[in-house]
């Protein structure tokens, strides 16, 4: 294909950049001003030099346009609250005391006063604070940071555009404060917010802003008739000021759907789309509404949140399509590079021709350019990029690691009848009950107990070589005889071995399974200083060997308690990692499943008659639009099935889940066909309890009652209470009493009195209980 030569030069823009530094300087720097060690100054200045860092590693890869604000020290959705003077009450005096400490107080709580609450950003696994309005929140304008970050990248000669969090998604991803009602709608707040924005905006003007994004990912999800009338008063009112500068209001995650005609009429004079995901409906869509003739159209064609090179003559095709609906065209990544690690150049561990597969953020830099620059002056001034762009694809498409046809005839062979346990869960929990012997409401804990710094210490040495293998594992054995002796003393009656092997829930199975790439350097902002390095699924699944089968029978060997066997679900292994882009998402999870359905059953076949196979991430990868959630959660809980299908009617599976609001995948939950569940609900007092009884669910479940996410001990007296609350849900045969997540995060000595306290409430519990 050959691109003749657009009207106007097309340029290369991204929304925003990895905050950390290439050593995630930011993050050392933050936890230094934390402990005391690092000056608020000295901070300031490592900030300002990251984003003057990163602006001119941009401009230097030849990216016309920088984005500026999009840097945070924490969380750019707090930025948002602190722009628009949100400032929730319990939070006035340490502002206005300090505003950088005021700030992280809003994070990360004080002794006295509780932290904004965090939610995740969409459905990547950035995580931001939750605003609170309510009807007496008054906004008020503070354009500081956002007009001297601008400023900043002016000095450097730089074209730079300003990015705000837009109004409307803004209040979309707000609560009601503590003390508004409990159905307020921020939304209603819009009319108050818009005169800050104006002024934000002129300020932003006069500090010599031609442009500035205003970002609405929210309206990628389903809106309703109001909100959506709400989005179109927002753009022609602030479409209608006088002094602004030109407004780019941006989407990304998905198709802008019925929000596309909204943003298509109003008043501005550039629109942000994301040709990733749902590309082709998203041209559609766009070629319905007549294009946008007078419009700027920024199209993200390079994939903003996943770590694979770019196709480029099929964006190339896709940007020459957009020629003809705008009135012109440039080029950028769909979403912020936040989402993505730096630089493919750290990856030493990876080998060179696999390392050209993938782009991080400073490639995708390097692809936006070249497309742009294709665009503007035609395919033949990227001859060589196109020429190695295709030799990756190729080499990725070709290679033994992406297809391996012995997984491919399993994963091909896989029966309905292979997704299914041989009974019905009504009739093999005689079967458990018989076999296991528990009693009423029994206890038990979600996997991990406290990952000690000896344990992480033993792990770093064994990683420098100051200890062997056989060294190691001892350490992690005797861990699991403390674990174990612990659980025995204090009566619990389903134990746990612990997971002291673990360095992280993903990464652990990763690491054993081929398929799967690791990274050294590929850290990615999760919330706040806290960084993830999420493994690649890049080729087909295998399992080579048992993972975790010897520390499970080596903790049974130890008592005549059920031990539990654990393990990660694959829609969680999924979830956690960057995923293949080249097959359907379910394809992948079927591999990870049927590597996964080896473990569960070497586990059986070693003795081990409670599994739990942990989903924390099956909610929140819902996704962003309901109409694709039936075809999700169909692969989803198939793979979940399908990891558990062949064990034998007396074994009992369980699955762990966290965060909140489980009613709309109850249905799903059920369809997993997992024997017991148990669920975070300390904090919501068993909520989720009763949304399991509304929906009749039929299983035995274990709605947290010890909130592990608090350093907090709850008393007996406090769980017994919570239990029974538990009790009016679901009735004692079907109740598990146990904490509401794994232990890891947690010291020894407050597991120790809680799990106890735990212990001591199903006791009480159990003696109040009718005697049957
Ligand atoms: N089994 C895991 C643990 O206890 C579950 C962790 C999770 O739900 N995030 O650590
Ligand atoms: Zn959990």
């Amino acid at each position: 294909m050959t691109t003749e030569s657009a009207a106007a030069a097309a340029r290369a823009t991204v929304y925003g950049y990895p905050r950390q530094g290439p050593n995630r300087e930011l993050k050392k720097a933050i936890e230094g001003y934390w402990k005391g060690r690092v000056t608020a100054g000295a901070l300031r200045a490592t900030a300002a030099e990251l984003r003057r860092a990163n602006w001119l590693q941009l401009a230097g890869a030849g990216i016309d346009e920088v984005p500026t604000g999009d840097f945070s020290y924490y969380d750019h959705v707090l930025d948002t609250t602190v722009m628009v003077g949100a400032i929730p009450d319990r939070h006035r005096d340490a502002v206005a005391a300090d505003p950088l400490d005021g700030y992280f107080a809003m994070a990360r709580g004080t002794q006295d006063v509780a932290p904004l609450e965090m939610t995740k950003w969409f459905d990547t696994n950035y995580h931001y604070l939750v605003p609170e309005l309510g009807p007496d929140t008054v906004f008020t304008a503070d354009s500081a940071r956002q007009v001297a970050e601008l400023r900043e990248a002016l000095a450097l000669g730089l074209t730079a555009r300003p990015v705000l969090v837009g109004p409307v998604t803004y209040l979309l991803l707000a609560k009601p404060a503590p003390g508004a009602p409990a159905d307020f709608e921020p939304l209603t707040l819009l009319d108050r917010l818009l005169p800050v924005y104006a002024e934000v905006l002129a300020d932003l003007r006069a500090a010599g802003a031609e442009w500035v994004q205003l970002d609405e990912p929210a309206l990628v999800q389903d809106r309703t008739p109001a909100e959506l009338s709400a989005t179109g008063r927002a753009y022609r009112d602030l479409g209608a000021l006088a002094d602004r500068p030109k407004l780019l209001v941006a989407s990304y995650f998905d198709r802008l759907g019925e929000a596309l005609p909204v943003l298509a009429k109003a008043p501005v004079e550039g629109l942000a789309l994301d040709f990733t995901e749902a590309a082709a409906a998203h041209l559609e869509e766009l070629a319905a509404v007549g294009g946008l003739p007078r419009k700027r159209l920024i199209a993200g064609v390079v994939n903003g949140r996943n770590i694979w090179v770019n196709d480029l003559e099929k964006s190339l095709a896709t940007l020459g399509t957009l020629l003809g609906l705008a009135d012109r065209v440039d080029v950028a990544a769909s979403c912020s590079l936040l989402h993505v690690p730096l630089d493919t150049a750290a990856e030493r561990d990876i080998e060179p021709p696999i390392l050209r597969w993938l782009a991080f953020a400073r490639q995708k830099t390097a692809e936006i350019v070249t497309l742009a620059r294709g665009l503007t002056r035609g395919t033949g001034a990227i001859t060589a990029e196109l020429a190695a762009n295709r030799a990756a694809l190729a080499s990725r498409a070709t290679s033994p690691i992406t297809r391996d046809p012995a997984v491919r005839a399993r994963a091909g062979a896989v029966t309905d009848a292979d997704a299914h346990r041989s009974q019905p869960y009504a009739e093999r929990v005689a079967a458990q009950r018989a076999h296991l012997r528990l009693p009423l409401l029994p206890t038990t804990t979600i996997g991990s107990f406290p990952q000690t710094g000896e344990l992480r210490t033993a792990r770093a040495e064994l990683r420098e070589g100051r200890i062997d293998r056989a060294g190691y594992e001892e350490r992690v054995r005797a861990e699991i005889r403390e674990v174990i002796s612990f659980q025995e003393r204090t009566g619990l009656d389903v134990l746990v071995h612990g997971e002291a092997e673990r360095n992280d829930m993903v990464q652990y199975f990763a690491e054993q399974l081929t398929g799967y790439l690791a990274t050294r350097h590929g850290w990615v902002q999760s919330y706040g200083t806290r960084y993830v390095r999420p493994p690649i699924l890049a080729g087909d699944i295998t399992r080579p060997e048992p993972m975790t089968v010897r520390w499970t029978a080596y903790a049974q060997s130890l008592t005549e308690r059920p031990v539990k066997g654990m393990l990660t679900g694959p829609v969680t292994m999924l979830a956690w990692s960057f995923v293949r882009d080249d097959q359907p998402l379910g394809d992948t999870a079927r591999q990870v499943a049927l590597a996964l359905r080896e473990e569960v059953n070497d586990l059986e076949a070693a003795g081990t008659s409670v599994i739990q196979v942990d989903e924390p991430a099956l909610r929140e990868t819902l996704p962003l639009r309901a109409g694709d959630r039936p075809a999700y959660l169909a692969w989803a809980t198939e793979a979940f099935r399908l990891t558990t299908g062949g064990v034998r009617p007396g074994t009992q599976i369980h699955t762990h889940m966290c965060y909140a609001e489980f009613g709309d995948i109850v249905r799903a939950i059920d369809d997993l066909d997992a024997d017991v569940i148990s669920l975070e609900a300390a904090r919501s007092h068993m909520q989720v309890a009763r949304e399991l009884a509304t929906h009749g669910y039929p299983r035995e479940a274990g709605p947290g009652v010890y909130d592990i996410h608090s350093p907090r001990v709850p008393s007996a007296r406090e769980a017994a209470e919570l239990l029974r609350t538990g009790l009016r849900a679901i009735p004692a045969e079907r109740l598990w009493v146990n904490p509401d997540c794994g232990l890891k995060t947690r010291g020894w000595p407050e597991t120790r009195s809680a799990l106890r306290n735990l212990v001591a409430a199903a006791r009480t519990v159990r003696g109040e209980l009718p005697a049957s």
